[in-house]
């Protein structure tokens, strides 16, 4: 029998309501002679209002018990969803991460899945019972603990046990009709992408489209697993995630699929760096000793007469603080003046694997944000990637501009937001 593996995002299970609705349509695919996993994300908001909750009993929670708490959102919607199916007279079962083989690396907030043993769950669908999973969750390796994946791991659990359980696809359920073109919050013109490579998924993730977390992305690449991304308010299609995007006849491949933005990285400049071998290896160093991400990197000409110079980089706002302490650290070493810490920024991202055959997208996407008298503060490029840091003020005026440049607005507006706050 063909499984599917479904994935609910948290506003698709906000209140009971939602959740019975949701219970409708997985029954209705159990009645059409499939076997169904489902995967849940936390009801709503509850994410953040648990992270709120620890703040106010702890400024610094033990990672190891932040993640007991948070995880404990996905296992609310667990029981909750396999109660609803129950009541319309069919079998369902839950199990959290740890019971459906989720086993991790053991970073606490951001681990990472290693393998994926899911006996219990091939069991119970096996015996006719809908099974329920815990998203964003597993099980350490090491230490035996609970882990969480990272914000918006979900996507991710769901394409893991979808490798591991050989599933025919894999749907992602959220509150709109697939991935767009921009974000319909800020570009209401904004089209739906009927298909779209994994590569240029990749890229949209990583550039701060938020609707597929960006190592379930990584993670359907490596095992060739096709994504459905649509919205569980609709039974319209959304968007296939696929290996290659298919020429359909007379519809040549657009040279553009979107224009991406994210507002969580904040820019560090390290001022007065002497101009000396090994200097940003020092700098970078340390900051991967702290475990933190770096993006966009800039380093500028150093000035003759002091032979000193400035570099700058992005990192997640969230680790803002770690990061400046981090380089503290190791002033004295380095010899640098000053740092410097701007999280009044954001990135705006060019996407399309046409980039690679046509000359003059660049010249057109920076004709197009200095149209928007926007600044650019950095840039940097992938093979079908332009991305720029600008003030945050200017975000959504860059992302409106790039995208009409690109012919990417739709003649009427398509996009719908069902439900979500966006937090
Ligand atoms: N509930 C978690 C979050 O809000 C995981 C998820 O939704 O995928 O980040
Ligand atoms: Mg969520």
């Amino acid at each position: 029998m063909a499984l599917i593996v479904q994935k609910y995002g948290g506003s698709s299970v906000a209140d009971a309501e939602a959740i019975k609705r949701v219970a409708q349509r997985i029954v209705a695919q159990k009645k059409a002679g499939y076997d169904v996993v489902v995967v849940v994300s936390a009801m709503g908001d509850t994410t953040d209002e648990l992270l709120d909750l620890a703040e106010q009993v702890s400024p610094m929670p033990p990672a190891r018990e932040l993640d007991m708490l948070v995880t404990a959102g996905e296992r609310m919607s667990m029981a909750l969803v396999a109660m609803a199916i129950e009541n319309l007279g069919f079998e369902a079962r839950s199990f959290t991460g740890s019971q459906a083989g989720v086993i991790t690396t053991s970073l606490h907030g951001n681990a990472k899945i290693i393998d994926v043993t899911p006996g219990r769950i091939q069991e119970a669908v096996g015996e006719g019972a809908i099974c329920i999973v815990a998203g964003f969750q597993g099980v350490s390796q090491d230490t035996k603990d609970i882990t969480s994946l990272g914000r918006g791991g979900s996507d991710t659990t769901a394409v893991a046990l979808a490798a591991a359980l050989e599933a025919d696809a894999c749907e992602i359920y959220s509150d709109v009709d697939g991935v767009f073109t921009a974000d319909p919050r800020i570009v209401p013109s904004a089209q739906r992408i009927p298909q779209i490579s994994y590569e240029e998924m990749l890229e949209m993730a990583a550039s701060g489209t938020k609707i597929l977390h960006l190592r379930c992305v990584e993670y359907a690449r490596q095992y060739n697993i096709p994504l459905h991304v649509r919205s569980s308010f609709s039974q319209k299609p959304g968007t296939w995630v696929v290996p290659e995007v298919e020429e359909s006849e007379g519809m040549e491949q657009p040279i553009i699929s979107g224009v991406s933005h994210d507002r969580s990285e904040a820019k560090i400049t390290v001022v007065g760096v002497p101009d000396k071998v090994g200097e940003a290896a020092t700098i970078f160093r340390a900051l991967a000793d702290a475990e933190i991400n770096i993006d966009m990197i800039v380093q500028n000409v150093s000035a003759v007469s002091t032979s000193r110079t400035d570099i700058s980089f992005t990192v997640p706002k969230d680790f803002g603080k770690e990061a400046v302490a981090a380089l503290k650290k190791v002033q004295d070493k380095v010899g640098f003046e000053s740092l410097r810490y701007d999280d009044k920024i954001g990135k705006v991202s060019l996407i399309g694997a046409g980039m690679r055959s046509y000359p003059g997208v660049t010249a057109r996407f920076f004709d197009a944000i200095a149209g928007s008298s926007t600044n650019v503060e950095m840039i940097s490029t992938s093979e079908i990637r332009i991305s720029v840091i600008v003030e945050e003020d200017q975000i959504d005026a860059a992302v409106r501009a790039a995208h009409s440049e690109f012919q990417l607005d739709a003649d009427q507006v398509e996009a719908v937001v069902y439900g979500g706050t966006g937090r």
